[in-house]
């Protein structure tokens, strides 16, 4: 068997029934949704190991389930399934203990009745049909937050969901705990990416806080020369390094300092335990480059990244990093920064100063120098590369509306550049948003998501939406079936139940 992308994390199985049935059936209830539990362990769609829990037949045991699903570190999330029916109400105390993500799975042992011998016997195992409906009621009645799958586990469409899921638990997961480290504040004046850090570590479990800049001055100072070469000769081994930056080119010293910063930042991370960071240009202290190739290759490792102080945008690449984990594609950092606005084949061009992660490309970046415009320092390295052309790619941003975070996502459509480009000195996506450029602008702007979005590539807007619902935080969609009067009565809608949904 492969080994799972999520190596050490845990989908808990658990079997709804009740001591009605007797021994000899609840033993099929056993062997059956073992047998369903290790369809779903087998199948390459799923990303994290399932183990099969004992029958759950009264509401101790259930409870008990709960909280130990609750306590386990390795714990993803539960999935439940009544097999035969098991009275709802002793589901009650679990269901209001769970703090897990919850899939509630509507399936059955059989794929096709045996029309010609079904007796009542086999009515009378085969009952999810109504068993978990029984439970559903319940699960509704207490306001619990749920994915609901139905079909059967031999079904592609089916496994590929539950593996969604899956995804979008393991970056509840990945978001609950993370430490994030801001390089200095945000970028001045700017307002969407303010926010509410105190908020965000009670609504997603991160934890937010700043280091004068001078932390990573000092730290940069210290990096070893041997760790430099080491460092400069993968770079020139992985990527198309411009002469003048290789050894014994005339700019060489800048490719050092760009591998001094990479080497300083991640061991500034690694020593706090922090998997995201955010830089501002406005405030390097005497840093000599804004990191570009640093925080490029820092999200190729799997860090979240904002710039200009966007702590959101960082906590959202991490959490797609994490959501994408052995997929193909990536996630970056992205910005809306330029459009083609030729009637009918509009695109939109994304990049950034320089911070656009190389797990969009399939291809050999180009590592480069070239002047900044802003920051007033010296001219920064960076890794120059198209994103990879790809249908369904997201763009998602983060926003702090005063009562509530908003999550705003748009599914696009990832294209060939229609040139080369050779005078656009950093790393680009262009991209035709869904449903169409005018309808997805229009909606955004109402919405108010930010300029600053992650762009994933490896997973769809399928995980966000299981983030956000886990995560109980508004998410507005706009893909191909969105339109611009459905939106905006959304919109409105939205402000209404997410302030109804607090409570006082
Ligand atoms: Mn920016």
């Amino acid at each position: 068997m492969t080994t799972k992308p999520y190596t050490t994390q845990e989908i808990w199985f658990f079997t709804g029934s009740q001591d009605l049935y007797g021994p000899e059936t609840l033993e099929q209830v056993a062997q059956q949704s073992q047998e369903v539990a290790r369809l779903l362990d087998a199948s390459a769609d799923v990303p994290a190991t399932v183990v099969w829990k004992p029958v759950l037949k009264d509401s101790e045991s259930i409870r008990r389930a709960m909280l130990e699903a609750n306590s386990n570190d390795h714990v993803l999330g539960v999935i439940t399934w009544m097999h035969t029916f098991s009275p709802a109400k002793m589901w009650i105390r679990g269901l209001d203990a769970l703090r897990k993500p919850l899939l509630h799975l509507h399936t059955q042992a059989n794929v096709e009745l045996p029309w010609d011998t079904i007796d009542f016997d086999f009515m009378n195992l085969n009952q999810a049909a109504h068993g978990d409906r029984e439970y559903a009621y319940i699960a509704s009645r207490l306001g619990v937050a749920r994915t609901t799958v139905v079909g059967h586990v031999s079904n592609p469409a089916v496994t590929r969901r539950i593996g969604t899921w899956v995804r979008g638990a393991a970056g509840w997961a990945a978001a609950n705990g993370l430490k994030l480290v801001r390089f200095g504040d945000n970028m001045r004046n700017v307002a969407v990416t303010e926010g509410d850090k105190t908020e965000a570590e009670l609504r997603f479990g991160v934890s937010v806080n700043t280091w004068g800049v001078n932390d990573l001055v000092a730290a940069v100072a210290a990096v070893s020369d041997a760790d430099i070469d080491a460092l400069v000769a993968e770079y020139e081994d992985l990527y198309d390094v411009v002469p003048e930056l290789r050894r014994g080119g005339d700019r060489h010293e800048s490719l050092r300092y760009a591998a001094r910063q990479e080497i300083a930042i991640e061991g500034f991370l690694t020593s706090v335990g922090a998997k995201a960071f955010t830089t501002n240009f406005e405030d390097l202290g005497d840093l000599r480059q804004l990191p570009g190739l640093a925080v490029q290759r820092l999200m190729g490792k799997g860090y979240g990244f904002g710039a200009e102080g966007d702590w959101k945008t960082a906590v959202l690449v991490r959490v797609a990093k994490v959501m994408g984990a052995g997929l193909p594609g990536g996630a970056s950092l992205m910005e809306d920064y330029t459009y083609d606005l030729t009637p009918g084949a509009e695109l939109i061009l994304g990049a950034h100063m320089l911070e656009v992660c190389p797990s969009l490309t399939t291809s050999k970046p180009r590592v480069e120098i070239h002047p900044l415009g802003i920051g007033g320092k010296e001219d920064p390295v960076r890794m120059v590369f198209n994103a990879d052309a790809t249908d369904g790619a997201v763009v998602v941003s983060l926003a702090d509306m005063r009562d509530r975070f908003r999550l705003t996502a748009n599914v696009v459509d990832v294209v060939t550049p229609p040139a080369d480009l050779p005078h656009l000195p950093v790393a680009r996506a262009v991209w035709q948003p869904r449903p169409t450029f005018d309808v997805s602008a229009e909606c955004w702007l109402t919405a108010g998501g930010a300029h600053h979005t992650v762009m994933s590539t490896a997973v769809g807007v399928e995980a966000f939406e299981v983030f956000a619902d886990i995560a109980r935080v508004e998410l507005l969609v706009i893909d191909e079936a969105t339109t611009r009067r459905g939106f905006a009565d959304q919109v409105n809608w939205n402000k209404a139940y997410y302030r109804l949904a607090q409570g006082l």
